[in-house]
């Protein structure tokens, strides 16, 4: 079975070198699979995982985003940040994740209060202009 040989760089060095039959990945584009012999490409890819088939196994790379190098024999993937399955601390990303959530939530809340906020002051406005066209 021919294989390629798959490098993820991050500034923080090598986190991912292994020879693999098949790699899979979403790029900005879309869903692409590469196989040894792909014609040469570089494409930005999405944030999302890599799946690397090898022979008895698959390993999964998360990526934050970055670009991808193919050529017919080799991959190489640079990422501002990537970790294999057995790398990522789960608890830290349940924790980002819940932390994400809430401040969104807080800025929904926020643009509610701004839009109460306005139509309190366009009411107030209104109550003012009819009440001067009076003399008040
Ligand atoms: P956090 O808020 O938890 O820091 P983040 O998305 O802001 O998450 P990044 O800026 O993408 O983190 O990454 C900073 C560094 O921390 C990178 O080296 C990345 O590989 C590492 N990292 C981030 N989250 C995790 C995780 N859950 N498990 C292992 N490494 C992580």
């Amino acid at each position: 079975m021919k294989t390629l040989k798959v490098s993820v760089v991050t500034p923080d060095g090598p986190v991912y070198d292994s020879e693999v039959e098949m790699v899979s990945t979403k790029t900005v584009g879309g869903e692409i699979g590469i196989l040894p012999g792909h014609i040469p490409t570089v494409a930005p890819l999405q944030i999302t995982a890599i799946r690397l088939k090898k022979e008895n196994d698959t390993d999964y790379v998360a990526v934050s985003g970055g670009i991808m190098e193919v050529r017919p024999d080799q991959v190489t993937i640079l990422a501002a940040a990537a970790e294999t399955a057995e790398d990522i601390d789960v608890e830290r990303a349940l924790r980002a994740k819940e932390r994400a959530e809430r401040r969104l939530q807080q800025i929904k809340q926020e643009n509610f209060d701004i839009k109460r906020a306005e139509l309190a002051l366009q009411r107030a406005i209104n109550r003012l202009k009819v009440a001067r066209a009076k003399g008040k």
